[in-house]
């Protein structure tokens, strides 16, 4: 295949073109490198089977050649992020995945979107099932991410019922591993960032909020398999171990073997307004329809995260 992805220099979207081109397909990756790094596709850079190009698909896009298939993972991910960019997060959300299926549609390519565990807001239902319509405040801070991924959703839905195209769409719950910024704001990053340094871990609220892992190659394997299947209305891809951060931090603290306190403090009142406070995965759908499971656990996957960021800090 020949694949479009969008936000290649990303965290996923790097981890994501390394899977294709070591299956033997050829990848043009797109950034524009608002929060994309460079760094991270350096060593595809000169591979005869990835090209890429800077541009935001926010506005038109145009790639020569076919394409067999389209993912479109541009966005600003983090709450900090989106919180500094919210009307570019709007416009990738909308105005680029617009801009991603009419490409596809032109080049008779199958769509994949990437959503995510925020369409269900601060969920009342815990677990998540993807039949699930969520509980989003449309005009609070995460709003600008929130409401872009669920019109992504709702337009790449009617692409494929007016339009007849392929799509697949995979809601991603919290990933982490190697490559992501140490400075985004997520947890994941901060807290082992603040464990590798000796710095004091800071567990916003008291703590209770709960979230559930999975190690980006476990993601990478479920994406790899829903593109390929034939399932068309949304998937949960996510581990379904669901904690506290305060015990979240514990574990970081543990397997950085650091001394680091743990702190509570409370974030300014933008950074934690509607901060979800559960979210874990019901994955029966991807069990059934990809025989999908996340197989990395949290020690080995944090143990993985911490020699990255180590090299780094
Ligand atoms: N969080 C925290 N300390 C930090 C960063 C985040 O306690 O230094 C909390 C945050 O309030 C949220 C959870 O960790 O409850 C996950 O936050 P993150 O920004 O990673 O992503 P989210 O799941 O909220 O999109």
């Amino acid at each position: 295949m020949r694949l479009l992805i969008t936000g290649a220099a990303g965290f996923l979207g790097s981890h994501l073109s390394d899977r294709f081109i070591n299956e033997g397909h050829t990848v043009v990756g797109m950034d524009n490198l608002i929060t994309g790094n460079m760094d991270n596709i350096a060593h595809l850079m000169g591979h005869e089977r990835f090209s890429f190009v800077k541009q935001d698909v926010s506005n038109h896009i145009y790639v020569a050649g076919s394409l067999d298939a389209v993912l479109h993972f541009a966005s600003p991910a983090s709450p900090n992020d989106y919180l500094e960019h919210p009307i570019p997060t709007l416009k990738v959300g909308s105005l680029g995945t617009h801009n991603t299926l009419g490409l596809a549609k032109v080049k008779g390519a199958r769509y994949l979107l990437a959503s995510t565990s925020e369409v269900y807001g601060d969920p009342q239902v815990n677990p998540q099932p993807e039949t699930y319509w969520g509980h989003v405040n449309p005009i609070g801070p995460r709003g600008v991410y929130d409401e872009a991924k669920r019109f992504a959703e709702a337009m790449t839905l009617a692409y494929q019922r007016y339009h007849g195209l392929e799509t697949r769409i995979v809601r991603i719950f919290n990933t982490y591993g190697p490559r992501m910024r140490l400075k985004d704001g997520r947890v994941v990053p901060n807290f082992i960032h603040q464990a590798l340094t000796g710095a004091p871990l800071t567990v916003y609220g008291d703590g209770s909020q709960t979230r559930s892992f999975q190690y980006y190659s476990d993601l990478v394997e479920g994406i790899y398999r829903l593109l390929l299947s034939d399932e068309k209305l949304p998937v949960n891809i996510g581990n379904p171990v669901e904690m506290t951060i305060t015990d979240f931090a514990h574990a970081v603290v543990e397997i950085a073997r650091s001394d680091s306190e743990i702190i509570f403090i409370n974030p300014e009142e933008e950074r934690f307004m509607d901060d979800p406070k559960v979210r874990r995965p019901d994955i029966s759908k991807a069990k059934r329809v990809l025989n999908w499971e996340p197989k990395v656990n949290l020690a080995d996957g944090l143990a993985q995260t911490v020699d990255f960021f180590r090299s780094r800090v």
